[in-house]
C-alpha cells in the first residue's frame, strides 16, 4: 500500500515513516530540502527505507506542491505545519504555513480518486484555548474548539494557526466530499530521530540542563510513538472519524520534576518554582475516543525517561 506523509522530517513525521515503513507501507515523503543532509539521513537510514521510502520536495506555501505527492496515495498523513514560539510575523510565520498549507494539501488531494481517509495531523492547540476555565474537575474532550479571539488576546499565534487551519479543513472536505480524521495531541515527548531539537521536547531538556527553576505550568503530555500509531489507526480503522484528542497525562511542571528526580537521582533539577503564585491547575482530556481507536498511552515515566536518555545520547546536555 502507498501512503503519504507532508513535512516527513519533523519530529512526529520521523516516527511515523519509521511505523509505516515497520508495517510494510510504501512511503512517499515531502521535506522542504531533499538535499539537506541534518532533515533527511536519519529517514533513509530507516530499516525499509531503500526499498520503499521516496522523498519529494513540496512547500505548504507553494500553490500544487503536493500533487506528485500525493499522486497514487491511498493514505495522505498531513503533518506539516510551523511550530515554534519565537516568531516576528506570526501570520507569514505561523498562520499562513499552517492555513493555506493544509488548503494546498488538501486540494492536491481532491484530485486523486484512490485517496481513501487524509488524517491531519491537528493539536490540542485547537481544542483547549476558548476562555473556558480549567480545573482539576474538567474534562476538556472532542467538542472543545479554541476560540480565535480568545487566543488573539493572548498572542497565542500558534494555537491560532493550528485552529484556523483545523477548521478550514473540516470546511473544505466537506464541501469537496474528502474523509479527513485529525489527530489533536498535547505536547509530545519522548526519543528523537531527528538531529535538531525540536520545541515540544526542548521543556524537558531545559528542566534537566540545569535550570535554576521550573515554570509554574501545567503540560499535557503524550508519547511520540503513541502520537505516530494513533495516526496509522485512524487511517487503517475505517471507522475512525472526526477528531481524536490524545493526551497521556496534564501534570503541573514541578510533578514532571518530580519524576525526573525519581528516574535520575544524579541529576541536578530545579527545586523551586519560577513565581510564588498558586500552581496552575491541572484538568483532564478525554481518553475515551483515542482509546477506542486502539490508542494504549504509555506511561509518563517511561516516556520521561526515554525521552532524557535519547537527549543524552544525541549530546544535547
Ligand atoms: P517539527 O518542527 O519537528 O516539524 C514540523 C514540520 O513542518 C517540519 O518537517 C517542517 O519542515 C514542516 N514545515 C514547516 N513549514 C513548512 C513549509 N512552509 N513547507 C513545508 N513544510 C514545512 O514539529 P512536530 O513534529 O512537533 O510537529 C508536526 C506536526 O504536529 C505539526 O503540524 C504540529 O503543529 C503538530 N503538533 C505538534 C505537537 C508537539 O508537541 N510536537 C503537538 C500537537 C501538534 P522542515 O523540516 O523543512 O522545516
Amino acid at each position: 500500500k502507498v501512503v503519504s506523509v507532508t513535512g516527513a522530517s519533523g519530529y512526529i513525521a520521523s516516527w511515523l515513516v519509521k511505523l509505516l515503513l515497520e508495517r510494510g507501507y510504501t512511503v512517499k515523503a515531502s521535506v522542504r530540502d531533499p538535499h539537506d543532509k541534518k532533515k533527511t539521513e536519519h529517514l533513509l537510514e530507516l530499516d525499509g527505507a531503500k526499498e520503499r521510502l521516496q522523498l519529494f520536495k513540496a512547500d505548504l506555501l507553494e500553490e500544487g506542491s503536493f500533487d506528485s505527492l500525493v499522486e497514487g496515495s491511498e493514505g495522505v498523513f498531513h503533518t506539516a505545519s510551523p511550530f515554534y514560539h519565537n516568531v516576528s510575523d506570526p501570520q507569514a510565520e505561523l498562520i499562513d504555513p499552517a492555513l493555506k498549507g493544509t488548503l494546498n494539501v488538501l486540494r492536491s488531494c481532491a484530485k486523486v480518486p484512490s485517496i481513501k481517509r487524509v488524517v491531519i495531523t491537528s493539536s490540542m492547540a485547537a481544542v483547549a484555548f476558548n476562555g473556558k476555565p480549567l480545573a482539576p474537575d474538567v474534562v476538556v474532550d472532542e467538542s472543545w474548539f479554541s476560540d480565535v479571539v480568545v487566543c488573539e488576546k493572548s498572542k497565542l499565534w500558534y494555537m491560532i494557526s493550528k485552529t484556523l487551519a483545523e477548521e478550514a479543513a473540516w470546511k473544505f472536505a466537506k464541501e469537496n466530499g474528502i474523509d479527513i480524521v485529525t489527530i489533536n495531541p498535547g505536547l509530545v515527548i519522548g526519543p528523537l530521530l531527528q538531529p535538531t531539537l525540536n520545541t515540544s521536547v526542548e521543556p524537558v531538556l531545559k528542566l534537566v540542563n540545569g535550570a535554576e527553576r521550573f515554570p509554574n505550568t501545567t503540560y499535557r503530555w503524550v508519547d511520540v510513538r503513541d502520537v505516530a500509531t494513533a495516526h496509522i489507526l485512524a487511517f487503517e480503522n475505517a471507522s475512525a472519524s472526526g477528531r481524536y484528542c490524545l493526551v497521556g497525562r496534564v501534570i503541573h511542571c514541578s510533578d514532571t520534576v518530580n519524576i525526573l528526580r525519581d528516574l535520575f537521582p544524579a541529576l541536578k533539577l530545579p527545586e523551586e518554582c519560577a513565581d510564588d503564585k498558586p500552581f496552575t491547575p491541572t484538568y483532564q482530556v478525554s481518553k475515551e475516543r483515542a482509546q477506542s481507536l486502539g490508542v494504549k498511552f504509555t506511561p509518563l515515566e517511561v516516556t520521561l525517561k526515554d525521552t532524557v536518555e535519547s537527549l543524552k545520547e544525541k549530546n544535547f546536555f
